[in-house]
This record gives structure tokens, sequence and C-alpha cells, in this order.
């Protein structure tokens, strides 16, 4: 059916070329590129044989006019940019500038700044629409499957929404006394920023990880949870009509949050860069390079993750809530895909919002973020592809 270029080669992108190759009917033939030859043929090594053709390509994706060439030579259907937040705009001039789709699952954040906002790429809106090309922001699982439960919440549930929290568990444990995830620049910049909720039609900012609840999450137990700012608050305050407050809550141990500590209290997450015998850095990225990588965590992780959304509004001149979340088991996606359950989460999503796209199920051009597209073809795919969901009409509310 289609062609896809895969940008990146992190932990991510290598859950994407798996499912992509799981489906063959629609993903006929992937470019994996990133900035590491050599890791884009490992996947390619590991994967190729079966029916989707795989080839692979040396890219800096900061520069778009080698992404725009390398889509000249490939020819995809779409661009699934899975590389980093900083590559979004250089990725996205170049999908304009060749015509081709485009998808990711961070908003763009410029090197310097840590903003996590999606003014910057909102503002291509009009130039995706006049071109007809499609551009889905947020991808992963949060942003993304959230925004999906979002509109699949306003569809079949509510005639509106009041209320929305947002819940990202992650039970699983690593046996490491610190590591991150994700990309642990990406993931280190957003726990340490102010946490923002959306009250009123203003923003409340609160001073980082300092509004705590414990939540008693299904298949998982008690745990506790902290305010964050996240990307997806900004779209879903603006595409939820009626909605009068929404939060997103993480949950971290102890343990996580004392490293934590102590790395800020000695300047290791700042992104300011300091020079060392002649060498610009900055300190978190220097942590980032002794860090474990995300993608070695895979094989030493288990436990669950639960992700989900509480929504509480009127249905019917009645008040309703309702709970909509995924169970992921880490071991089970190592035993698929060789990787823990948080790629595995945001990279699944991602090949699902690249299967809309060549569907044709999803093809309203523009610039959008994924609650604005049709939520029920994405909600049979998550339960076909690996994140089955489960709802409730009575969970426990956050106070
Ligand atoms: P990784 O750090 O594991 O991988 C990033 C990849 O991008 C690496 O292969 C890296 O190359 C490549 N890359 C970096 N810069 C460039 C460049 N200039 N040109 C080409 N390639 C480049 O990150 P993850 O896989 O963990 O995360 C990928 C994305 O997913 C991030 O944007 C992250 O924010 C997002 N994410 C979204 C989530 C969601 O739920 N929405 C959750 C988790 C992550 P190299 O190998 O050379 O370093």
């Amino acid at each position: 059916m289609g062609r896809a270029l895969i940008i990146g080669a992190g932990g991510v992108a290598s859950v994407v070329v798996h499912k992509c190759c799981q489906n063959p009917d629609v993903f006929e033939e992937i470019c994996i590129a990133s900035r590491t030859l050599e890791k884009c043929d490992a996947l390619k090594h590991k994967l190729e044989g079966g029916s989707t053709k795989i080839s692979t390509a040396k890219i800096d994706a900061d520069k778009s006019e080698e992404v725009a060439a390398l889509i000249h030579a490939f020819k995809p259907d779409i661009v699934i940019n899975v590389a980093l937040p900083y590559q979004d705009l250089s990725i996205m001039d170049a999908c304009l500038a060749t015509g081709v789709h485009y998808l990711d699952t961070a908003n763009y954040e410029p090197p310097d700044l840590a903003k996590f906002e999606y003014s910057w790429q909102w503002a291509y809106r009009e130039r995706f629409e006049k071109a007809g090309l499609i551009a889905v922001l947020g991808c992963g699982f949060d942003p993304g499957v959230t925004g999906v439960f979002s509109a699949h919440a306003m569809k079949h549930h509510f005639d509106e929404i009041h209320e929305i929290d947002i819940l990202d568990a992650n039970a699983g444990d690593h046996g490491y006394p610190f590591a991150t995830n994700f990309n642990p620049e990406i993931n280190i910049r957003e726990i340490t920023a102010n946490g923002r909720y959306w009250e009123n039609g203003q923003w409340v900012e609160t001073p980082p990880l300092s509004e705590k609840r414990v939540y008693d999450f299904p298949e998982i137990g008690p745990k506790d949870m902290y305010l964050l700012y996240h990307e997806e608050l900004e779209s879903l305050a603006q595409n939820v009509k009626g909605l009068k407050r929404i939060r997103f809550w993480m949950t971290f141990s102890e343990r996580y949050l004392t490293h934590l500590h102590v790395l800020e209290n000695v300047g290791m997450t700042s992104i300011e860069p300091i020079e060392i015998q002649g060498i610009r850095i900055s300190p978190l990225q220097f942590l980032k390079a002794v860090l474990p990588d995300p993608a070695s965590l895979g094989p030493r992780t288990k436990g669950k993750t639960n992700i989900g959304c509480i929504y509480k509004g009127m249905k019917d001149g009645k008040p309703k809530t309702y709970y909509v979340y995924n169970v992921c088991v880490h071991e089970e996606c190592y035993a698929e895909v060789g990787s823990q359950a948080i790629s595995y989460t945001t990279g699944v999503p991602a090949m699902i919002g690249a299967m809309m796209v060549l569907k044709g199920l999803w093809n309203k051009p523009g610039v959008h973020n994924v609650e604005e597209f049709e939520p029920d073809p994405f909600m049979e795919a998550l339960n076909m592809h690996g994140l089955p969901w489960k709802d409730t009409f009575e969970p426990n509310l956050v106070d």
C-alpha cells in the first residue's frame, strides 16, 4: 500500500520499524534513516527477510535539504519522525518542499529553550493545508493515544466534557539505581520544568513536582503521582469544547526523585552549555552520555505501565465519569519487539497513525493533533496491534 521514511533509530524507532514490518500489507517498503548509520543497519539486519522491503540511509535531520534529498531519492508517502523534537521543523519543511505527509510523537523544541508548546508547528497549518498534505502531531501514547481516547470519549460517551485527568504510571523496574525510560535529555527537561494545568480558561503554574497524589491504579496498585505540564494539555484545552480543567499526572518513585534532586542540586540537569577544555556542552547532554541508554533497558525491565484518561462531564443531562486506559507489560513488549513498554507504547501508536494516513482513514489536510481525527479506526487498531484498552464508568477520581 505505501512507503514510509522512518527518521531516527533509537528506542521508539526500533518499535516503529518492528510494527511496520508486522504489517507489510500497509508498509510495503520502509527506509530507516538516522544520524548513526550502524543503528539503522542493525535494525535492518534484525528485520529483513519479511515482506516489507527495508533500506537505510545516513542523515542529519537538522538539515532540511538533506531530508528533502532523501525524500526525493526514496519517494515515501509519509515521513515518520521518531528522531528528537529538535528536528521537527526541519523535517516538516522538507515534507512541504517535497509534497509528503508527516507524523511525529513530540512537539518541536528549540535546543536551547525548554518550552513544550505547539506554536512553532501550528504556524505550519496553512502551508500544509494549501499543499493538501497531512501533518499528524504528537502521535505516541501521551501525547497521542491520550488524544484519541479524548476524541473517543467526546464522540461516544459525553455531550460535554468538563474535566480531564491524564494518568501515566510506570511500575516497571530496570534494576538500575537511576535511569530514564526514554531520551534522558527530553525526560529530565520535562520533569524539572514547572508544573502547569489548565483551569477555567487559564493556565495555573505550580513549582516542579509540588502537587502529589496517591492513586490506586488498575492492575498496578497505589502509586505516588505528581502533576506535570505535558504538551497534550495545550491542544486538548483547545479541542475539547466546554472543558473546565485538564491536568496531567505521572508516577515517580522516591528513589528516582532523590537522584533527580541531587543531580539538580549539583547543576547536572541544566541545558545551559558550559565550556570544559575548549568543548562546549550542556551538563544535561553530558548526563545523557553517562546514563544507561534507554534502548538497553528492555531486557532488564519488569512490571507494568498503565496510561489512561479520566473524564468528568455530562451525558443526556446527567453527570457522568469515564476512565479509559491501557496496561502494558514490559516483559511482553520485550519478548515481542526487543524493547521495554515506554518505547513500545510510543512506537505502536506512531505506526498506527501512519497506517491511518496511508489507508486514507485520516485524510484531513493541515497540521493536526490526533484528537482532531476520527478515533474509531485508531481505537480498533490499538486492540489489534498490541495496546488493548479497557474502560470503566466508575473510576476512582483524582481529588
Ligand atoms: P532516542 O534518543 O532513543 O532516539 C533518537 C534517535 O534520533 C537516535 O537514533 C538519534 O541518532 C536520532 N537523531 C538525533 N538527532 C538526529 C539528527 N539530527 N538527525 C538524524 N537523526 C537524529 O529517543 P527515543 O527513541 O526514546 O525517542 C524518540 C522520540 O519519541 C523523541 O522525540 C521523544 O520525545 C518521543 N517520545 C514520545 C513519547 C510519547 O508518548 N508521545 C514518549 C517517549 C518518547 P543517534 O543514534 O545518532 O543518537
